[in-house]
């Protein structure tokens, strides 16, 4: 998931990319309104945190614009405006939700979850394919009742992996949701991450579509649910010496 993150700041836009990116958030951070506008007509983003006092064109003026442009993507407003009139106005534009500064960075990131979860349709904060769950506020996996450990990066894209269900999800929008513009990213970056994963979870649990991208394989998924019931029922579990996986 790429979140913009608009904030004339420099401190607390530091502290807030920080916090977004320890969540597994891909963040491009700006500091003025005029190029949120474009950077959110580019696409690609999935949720825009938009500070309301903003250099060259202020955070009220983006929402209009970008919500009269057609642009969807959920936006959460921060602002030190006290007057409740400015709160009001905020969410009349266009956007969906607004946190008054100053605030928890824990109730942030709460809000960023809910506006995504909302956003894909979904009211279960977790995400579950077979059995395999991916919880996006603990941050943690469990694939056959067992937590599994991944690196940021790996759980990001098994997040994109998820909420797609067993459709495809194109090389470029995975990399492009996986990667702020400013990181550096080596060309086999992602498959590095897919081996890891399926080196981790199971090796035919992630499909490669040739020309097309990645997939979760829901058979298997729920295969591996059915078959570790199975094994559970028959000789009450005990998965042998394989687990935790190489570093
Ligand atoms: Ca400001």
């Amino acid at each position: 998931m790429r979140i913009l993150l608009v904030e004339d700041d420099a401190s607390l836009g530091e502290g807030l990319r920080t916090a977004l990116r320890r969540a597994a958030f891909a963040v491009d951070w700006l500091q003025d309104g005029a190029s949120a506008l474009v950077a959110l007509r580019d696409g690609g983003i999935d949720l825009m945190v938009l500070d309301l006092g903003l250099p060259h064109m202020d955070g009220i003026e983006v929402i209009r614009q970008a919500r009269r442009a057609g642009i969807d993507t959920p936006i959460l407003v921060l602002s030190a405006r006290e007057r409740a009139s400015d709160r009001t106005l905020g969410l009349d534009v266009g956007a969906d939700d607004y946190l008054g500064k100053p605030f928890d960075v824990n109730e942030l990131l709460a809000r960023v979850r809910a506006l995504l979860r909302r956003s894909s349709g979904r009211a279960e904060p977790k995400l579950r394919v077979g059995a395999l769950e991916l919880d996006p506020a603990r941050l943690d996996v469990t694939w056959r009742g067992r937590i599994v450990d991944l690196s940021r990066r790996e759980f990001a894209l098994l997040r994109l992996l998820m909420e797609r269900g067993g459709s495809p999800i194109p090389r470029e929008s995975a990399q492009q949701r996986l990667y702020g513009w400013d990181e550096d990213v080596a060309s086999n970056a992602l498959d590095v991450h897919v081996h890891a994963l399926r080196r981790k979870l199971d090796p035919a649990l992630i499909r490669t579509l040739r020309g097309v991208g990645y997939a979760l394989d829901t058979t298997v998924a729920a295969g591996a649910a059915a078959a570790s019931a199975a094994a559970t029922a028959a000789d009450g579990g005990g998965e042998g010496g394989e687990g935790g996986g190489a570093a």
